[in-house]
């Protein structure tokens, strides 16, 4: 087509220049003659861009006519300024499909930018946030959301990439699951889900299981106590029993206590109680508590940097590191080790525990910390094992930001780490 036009506007300039050589021959004139043919292709020309002009300043209008080469760039035009408009028309129809997907989605969903301002919201944000067009887009998301929880889990989130639980700002009785995806460099989508009803069923599990905890546990410490009395009082053939009824009620007891410490840690009440902590001089004591507990089977090792502490909460810090040193010691035959590291890893404050134990199956480390989840439960039970301790440590670590991270070969060992961020580290001089 284009090759057909350019060939044929060629051949009407060569007729043109014979007809001029001619009527130059014809009359003698030649300078008249080819100027005036020249004038007149010149001011063809000019009409044509001016026609050109006046369409593209009103594109709605239909193209102009012309002829020759200038009616087929017409028509070009004409045609790529359709295909622009079919492309546009589709294009913002996508962006509307988008539009009323998003405003569509029933969680509050907004985007922010690398320095946490609001570039966008959809319909649900609207009405959850209380956030307005007209004033709220541009916003850093920490001053409309005001949350001392949201804001420090913002600030951390790209690196432990774990799901918030907080009380939605404008309404204490909504609960909502906050979730944030990096989608591009500098943008992340963050997803605020209504979980108000899985929470308040929670709420009453939870409330049910300290409940009948608590109601156990006097009951139980009568029965234990005269289980003791009776231990050393009791005719021979009876001690077996007796002995037998004690070891039941003592694992009872440790099951209940770790019942109620994890609703303690569950509870709402609990806010875990920053302070600067002494992690060196904990450790000593557990260091202590190791050695007894491994009666000198093991060969146990602490390697700790003593000028390093941690921001977080005492009791529960010491309850998790317990835990995952009893497991150590508990789970690694005689004549194995156990290594308690506490270090500075890449800036991140790190607590690990590696022994050369039996090790855990690939398939159930990520198990590993639901409640009375046992690889092997014969082993567990033997040694009076709840199945909730790691539970317990994970719940610890959730509320100080931290992650569990856990590396294990079956019959070869495995190492248990607690990663905090950097934000709790606190060196000491
Ligand atoms: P338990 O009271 O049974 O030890 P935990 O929650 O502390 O409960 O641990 C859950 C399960 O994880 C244990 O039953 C055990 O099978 C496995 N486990 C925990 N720590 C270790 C370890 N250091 N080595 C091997 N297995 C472990």
């Amino acid at each position: 087509m284009l090759y057909r036009s350019w060939s044929r506007f060629v051949a009407r300039l060569v007729l043109l220049v014979l007809v001029v050589l001619f009527l130059g021959l014809v009359t003698g004139q030649w300078l008249a003659v080819t100027m005036l043919t020249l004038f007149a292709f010149v001011a063809w020309q000019i009409y044509n861009n001016w026609k050109l002009h006046q369409w593209l300043a009103n594109s709605e209008r239909t193209p102009p006519e012309s002829l020759g080469i200038w009616s087929d760039i017409f028509d070009q035009i004409d045609r790529l300024q359709k295909q622009n408009k079919n492309h546009r028309a589709m294009q913002k129809a996508t962006i509307d499909e988008f539009m009323g997907v998003t405003n569509a989605f029933p969680d509050a969903s907004l985007v922010i930018d690398d320095k946490d301002s609001i570039t966008w919201f959809n319909d649900a944000a609207r009405e959850l946030l209380r956030l307005r067009n007209s004033t709220d887009q541009g916003q850093p998301v920490t001053n409309l959301v005001r949350d001392p929880d949201f804001a420090n889990w913002l600030a951390v989130q790209d690196h432990i990439n774990s799901q918030l639980e907080m009380p939605c700002p404008h309404d204490q009785n909504i609960h909502l699951a906050v979730s944030a995806v990096r989608y591009r460099e500098g943008q992340r989508l963050i997803v605020f889900r209504d979980v108000t009803d899985i929470y308040n069923l929670e709420k009453i599990r939870r409330d049910f299981v300290a409940n009948v905890s608590h109601e156990l546990r006097t009951p139980l410490t009568v029965l234990l106590g005269y289980l003791e009395s009776m231990q050393g009082q009791c005719p021979e053939d009876l001690l077996p029993a007796i002995n037998k009824m004690r070891g039941q009620a003592d694992q009872m007891h440790a099951l209940l206590n770790d019942l109620l410490e994890l609703s303690r840690l569950q509870s709402e009440e609990h806010s875990p109680i920053d302070q600067d902590l002494d992690v060196p001089a904990m450790l000593a004591q557990l260091q202590e508590l190791a050695l007894e507990l491994s009666q000198g089977a093991h060969q146990v090792q602490f390697d700790v940097d003593t000028a390093l502490w941690l921001r977080g909460n005492p009791a529960d810090i010491e309850s998790a590191f317990r835990n995952l040193i009893q497991n150590a010691i508990y789970y690694t035959p005689e004549g194995g080790e156990v290594t308690v590291r506490w270090s500075l890893v890449d800036k991140n404050p790190v607590f690990s525990v590696q022994d050369t134990g039996h090790g855990v199956p690939h398939r159930d480390i990520p198990r590993l910390t639901e409640r009375f989840y046992r690889v092997g439960s014969d082993r567990s039970r033997e040694r009076g094992g709840t199945g909730l301790g790691l539970s317990i440590v994970k719940h610890v670590l959730n509320a100080h930001q931290a992650r569990l991270q856990i590396n294990s070969e079956l019959g070869e060992g495995s190492t248990f780490s607690c990663v905090f961020p950097s934000s709790r580290n606190v060196q000491k001089t």
